[in-house]
């Protein structure tokens, strides 16, 4: 800002074109010209990279993360952060307790395949995302890995008795009554054609791009030393 930079906000990117070694970058809010690009689309940056004529090596797969709220009432219950052993075969870490430093008791997350790349709930369907992902071969792999870990956490966001069980592996004494739904989030999951989830940080670079293809969880507790990652790979790119 102090270098006489502008931040829009609200402005989904739709096309980028790329001449004489400057970008070209037609959005909702106007079209921009630059001679980087970085890319942090989440959910979309395997898409991003596609329309900046790269390949992104794997797909973007969402796996929504439910929560509930433990009810004031019944928060005793639960006085620390409690983690479910790591499950072998099972790729995320299971539904867990969270004190919130502002007071509360988060329940969660779950892991849903999505039939939305921005599927935040059971209902939210976008058949092109679901067409595009029922069209990747990495899915069906993953599904023929998982089976059971994708019917089961579909079947909590179904039934919420099913969540209540998983909880009462960790608290036993929490019952149904004790939680209210509170949300989701939508986790960007990069796959490969191999149906392996992709656990590590994905970047790449091209002529005047940058792109995070992947950033899993911890990248938001990481996101100030990510932030300087970008920032530096820009730099080397914009002094060549
Ligand atoms: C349920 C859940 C629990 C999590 N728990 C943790 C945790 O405990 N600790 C942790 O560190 N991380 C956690 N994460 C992961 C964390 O949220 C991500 O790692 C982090 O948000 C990635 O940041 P990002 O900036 O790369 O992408 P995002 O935060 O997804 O941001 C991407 C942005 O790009 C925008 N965008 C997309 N397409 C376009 C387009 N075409 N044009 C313009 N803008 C576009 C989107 O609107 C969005 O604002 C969790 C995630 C979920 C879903």
């Amino acid at each position: 800002m102090e270098a006489g930079a502008d931040i829009v906000t609200g402005a989904e990117g739709r096309l980028l074109e790329r001449r004489s070694g400057l970008w070209r970058i037609t959005t909702t809010s106007g079209v921009f010209e630059s001679r980087m690009i970085v890319n942090c689309a989440g959910l979309h940056s395997d898409r991003i990279v596609t329309m900046a004529g790269g390949n992104p090596g794997c797909r973007i797969v969402p796996f929504r993360g439910e929560y509930h709220r433990l009810s004031p009432e019944r928060e005793h219950l639960v006085r620390h952060l409690i983690y479910p052993l790591p499950e072998p075969g099972f790729p995320f870490l299971g539904v867990h307790f969270t004190r919130r430093t502002g007071g509360g008791i988060d329940a969660g997350p779950n892991a849903v395949l999505a039939f939305a790349r921005e599927g935040y709930d059971l209902a939210t369907i976008n058949l092109l995302d679901l067409s595009s992902a029922l069209t990747f071969p990495g899915l069906w792999y993953f599904v023929a890995k998982y089976p059971h870990m994708v019917a089961r956490e579909l079947g909590q966001s179904f039934d919420r008795r099913r969540f209540v069980t998983a909880l009462q592996r960790l608290v036993p004494e929490v019952s149904h009554q004790d939680l209210v739904p509170s949300g989701s989030g939508v986790r960007a999951q990069a796959m490969d054609a191999r149906g392996e989830l992709i656990n590590d940080f994905v970047w790449s670079q091209s002529p005047g791009a940058v792109h995070v293809i992947n950033a899993p969880s911890p990248a938001a507790t990481a996101s100030l030393v990510i932030g300087g990652e970008i920032a530096t790979q820009v730099q080397n790119q914009l002094v060549r």
